[in-house]
């Protein structure tokens, strides 16, 4: 048993997601964790979490949130480090964490404190211009937070959830004018970690056009590669 238990932990895998949005980080997330294992862990679904049940992060976060901004790093970390505290030993997908370079230095701390690293970190590249297209036609289940696109995968009935039947919304910050804030932050904040992890030799890139499928059969082999090491 101990060995086996042992044998599980060292196998466990940190892998980072990150890119513009709209790029299908989210959804190779979920694939990650629904066909191979991973605890899906995405800041942003914590925070909207928050949000609708009014929490005191939920009051403090939601003027970021709405606005495209960014949550200070402060209560990202504080959030991310209880986090970590409950899933030890566990795969995880970090999804949209981190997103600046003081998060990025505070995951490679708060890990190391507990004898692990990001192995790799995947940046899902995408062209502005898709990132909007793709954004204003999102809508996501208020219930189970699956993610659904109305140009390319539509649920089979309008408006409702093929898994759990719940409502499907758009996201307040999915309006056009939000999503170029977005994308804004984006390329001043978290682009910079392109090279914050080519210089640790951990930066994978993958092109976000090549659509979900020819995504996540490239990160399952990235995968496989990491776990056979
Ligand atoms: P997307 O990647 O599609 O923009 P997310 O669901 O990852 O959406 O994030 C939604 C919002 O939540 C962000 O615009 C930001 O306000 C906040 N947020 C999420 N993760 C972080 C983070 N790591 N640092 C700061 N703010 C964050």
């Amino acid at each position: 048993m101990a060995t086996r238990l042992r044998s599980e932990f060292m196998s466990a895998l940190n892998l980072v997601l990150f890119g513009p949005p709209g790029s299908g980080k989210g959804t190779q997330a979920e694939l990650l964790r629904d066909r191979l294992g991973f605890v899906h862990y995405s800041t942003g679904e914590v925070f909207r979490d928050h949000i609708s049940r009014k929490t005191p992060v939920g009051v403090a976060v939601e003027q970021y949130v709405v606005s495209g901004g960014l949550v200070p790093d402060e209560t990202v970390m504080a959030v991310v480090s209880a986090f970590l505290t409950d899933h030890a030993g566990r795969s995880i997908v970090f999804d949209g964490f981190p997103r600046t370079i003081p998060q990025a230095a505070g995951l490679d701390k708060v890990l190391a404190e507990r004898s692990a690293a990001v192995d790799v970190a995947v940046l899902v590249d995408l062209s502005d211009d898709e990132a909007v297209r793709r954004l204003t036609s999102r809508r996501q289940c208020r219930r189970c937070a699956k993610i659904y696109n109305l140009s390319f995968s539509p649920p089979r009935e309008a408006g409702k959830c093929d898994d759990c039947g719940g409502e499907l919304y758009q996201r307040r910050d999915d309006s056009e004018a939000v999503i170029r804030d977005r994308l804004g932050v984006y390329h001043s904040q978290t682009r910079p970690l392109i090279e914050f992890y080519e210089a640790q030799a951990r930066l994978t890139r993958i092109d976000g056009a090549l659509g979900r499928d020819r995504v996540f059969e490239v990160l399952s082999e990235l995968v496989d590669g990491l776990k056979g090491r």
